[in-house]
């Protein structure tokens, strides 16, 4: 059980708290992380949808990959820590999100098998050439030419980029020629946003 208050009426209440998800065991779970279902709550006092975010593993067995949702405390990371350490993680590529915004677009960039280092830095690039601060959000690998859609808010709508396949693969490439990137996101760690600015800026 996980405490929530609505941030619509202040009232708190217990709600379910699925605490891992193994994509082989229970491939419904993974359905409800993707559609956003696994955080929704209604609220009993007011009705109103409450997002909630506790700590969750998801855990893909055949895609060697561990996400952990963390709530930021060094008590629950520490135990996250300790739980991937030993030989059965051998090869598992691990990352800790904060939010489940951030869970579902991990899962999204390894369902489409993509590395996502290069895909941070794919964002970087655009980012760049958008000339614009904004956090763009992978949201799909599409077409024959396998374009990459990306995401940011704007104004309350959300805009679409469009990205050439060529410019992840010079991510890759890169990443490929500058070890010191890919080492430095082994074991259980955050890769977004800042991880790749410490490394290009
Ligand atoms: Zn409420």
């Amino acid at each position: 059980m996980y405490q929530l208050t609505c941030n619509h009426c202040g009232k708190t209440f217990q709600v379910d708290a699925v605490p891992s998800v193994n994509t082989e065991r229970n491939p419904e779970l993974k359905e409800k992380v993707l559609s956003g279902e696994m955080f929704l709550h209604d609220c009993p006092y007011c009705g109103r949808r409450v997002l909630a975010s506790f700590p969750l593993l998801y855990h893909d067995p055949a895609g060697k990959l561990m996400l952990w949702l963390s709530d930021g405390s060094a008590d629950t990371e520490a135990r996250m820590q300790a739980a991937v350490c030993g030989e059965d993680f051998e090869g598992y590529t691990g990352r800790i999100v904060d939010t489940p915004g951030q869970l579902i677009e991990k899962v999204k960039i390894f369902d489409a098998g993509l590395d996502d280092l290069a895909v941070e830095m794919a964002k970087f690039v655009t980012r760049q050439e958008l000339s614009k601060d904004v956090d763009l959000i992978f949201f799909n690998l599409d077409g024959a030419d396998n374009e990459i859609t990306l995401t940011y808010p704007e104004k309350g709508e959300m805009q679409l980029v469009r990205i050439g396949f060529n410019v992840y693969e010079d991510c890759a490439g890169i990443i490929l020629r500058n070890p010191s990137i890919k080492n430095a996101a082994t074991g259980l760690c955050r890769v977004g946003r800042s991880f790749v600015e410490s490394f290009l800026r």
